[in-house]
């Protein structure tokens, strides 16, 4: 659903005014047939970790993901292998050099699964014969609808791409890269020319920012820790040798391709998706690394911008005769738990209280952590006398 006239349309609109005049970078030609994009073209487009969709300038034309799927990629790779036997074979530190570095660390692996070499190594880690399948029904799933391979781009960077063969090599020598390196770099160039739109990026980066559930099609997509590990590495090794920076300014786990888009994914937030082909040095879009730096401010979107005060856990908290009803509400996390279990050892200093009730019904979710902290709370209750329990109607303790 497209929201209309409404007030995030109206800023994504300005900022894409302010930001279109912008003129430097240059249109990647090392892959032939990137270089006939128009310059021109400019979208924004945000999905809310709700699903409603907002969108300003060209959202409709594709163009090829490029690097952008190797998040998708290193995501398949970790709920297949487990995250350890992932970073046996690539590492997890930024580069501070270009994408197309040839970068190998002591231990042979690659710096991060962000830049070529690292996804020509995840790539390679994804068993089975239908592996560029799995990889294209993973970036569909994420993006809500099916995608496809442009064939001419495909075949374009797989006449041309002789360094990332020459990445393939260095990584099966040094012990990272599984099997043969042309199947593996093959199936690299082909997630590389997977066909999205701008729109697509949004929701692809809003399954990862809702924590793997894709917030359009409601359907899980990857488990919770896969897609925190996945923002984790995108935070710091996303935006190549720009990563350092892009945390300063933007703030946002993001990934960029050297056709022009940036997908960003502010956690519990938006999903952002951004496409303008004229590249800086480090080949991120001009205009989209500016529209988000202004997006992340206009927004709050900075991942460490805290709230001035984290929300109370407690709704109302009543005392009839001896009895203490504690009424929770929103989300428990450990912080918000760590409240709770300190006003209800209260209870124990207050001769008056024989019992102490608390009230889940207003409570959206609960943590593992709060889970373990409440109900050792509960238990140094009843040890001291006190009867306590819970009221959870509706089932949110035993949920996750
Ligand atoms: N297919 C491109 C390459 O390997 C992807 C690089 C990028 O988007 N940064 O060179």
């Amino acid at each position: 659903m497209v929201e209309e006239n409404n007030p995030v349309n109206t800023v994504l609109e300005r900022i894409r005014t302010e930001v279109r005049p912008l003129a430097d970078g240059r249109v990647a030609d090392y892959i032939p047939e990137l270089a006939h994009a128009d310059p021109n073209i400019f979208g924004i487009a945000a999905i809310s970790a709700h699903g409603r969709r907002y969108v300003a300038g060209d959202v409709e034309g594709p163009f090829s993901v490029q690097s952008i799927s190797k998040p998708f990629v290193y995501a398949i790779a970790v709920e297949e292998h487990g995250f350890d036997t992932v970073h046996d074979h690539v590492g997890a530190e930024p580069s501070g050099q270009p994408f197309n570095a040839i970068s190998l660390d002591e231990h042979g692996r690659p710096a991060n699964p962000m830049i070529n070499a690292g996804a020509i190594v995840t790539t390679s880690l994804i068993k089975g014969e239908d592996r560029f399948e799995r990889i294209r029904s993973m970036l569909s799933a994420c993006a809500g609808r099916e995608l496809s391979v442009n064939e001419d781009v495909y075949r374009s960077e797989a006449e041309a791409g002789h360094g990332n063969r020459a990445l393939g090599h260095l990584c099966l020598a040094g012990g990272a890269l599984v099997g043969p390196v042309e199947e593996a770099v093959q199936d690299y160039f082909r997630q590389c020319a997977v066909e999205v739109t701008v729109t697509d990026l949004a929701v692809m980066a809003a399954t990862l920012a809702s924590g793997g559930v894709n917030p359009v099609t409601g359907k899980r997509v990857l488990n919770r820790r896969t897609a925190r590990h996945t923002l984790s590495i995108m935070a710091g090794c996303g935006m190549y040798d720009r990563a350092g920076e892009w945390g300063l300014r933007v703030g946002i786990p993001a990934k960029s391709g050297v056709s022009g888009g940036i997908l960003a994914a502010a956690p519990g937030a938006f999903g952002i998706g951004v496409f303008s082909p004229p590249l800086d040095h480090a080949g991120n879009s001009v205009r989209g690394v500016a529209a988000l730096e202004r997006l992340s401010e206009d927004y709050d979107l900075h991942m460490l911008q805290l709230p001035t005060e984290p929300p109370s856990p407690l709704h109302s908290v009543s005392c009839h005769g001896g009895s203490l009803g504690v009424h929770l509400r929103g989300e428990i996390d450990f912080l918000a738990a760590e409240q709770v279990v300190s006003r209800l050892a209260a209870a124990v200093e207050d001769a008056r209280i024989t019992s102490v009730v608390v009230e889940l019904e207003r409570v959206s979710g609960f943590s593992d952590a709060a889970r373990a902290l409440l109900a050792a709370e509960l238990t140094d209750l009843a040890d001291a006398g006190i009867e306590a329990t819970v009221s959870d109607p509706r089932g949110v303790q035993g949920a996750n």
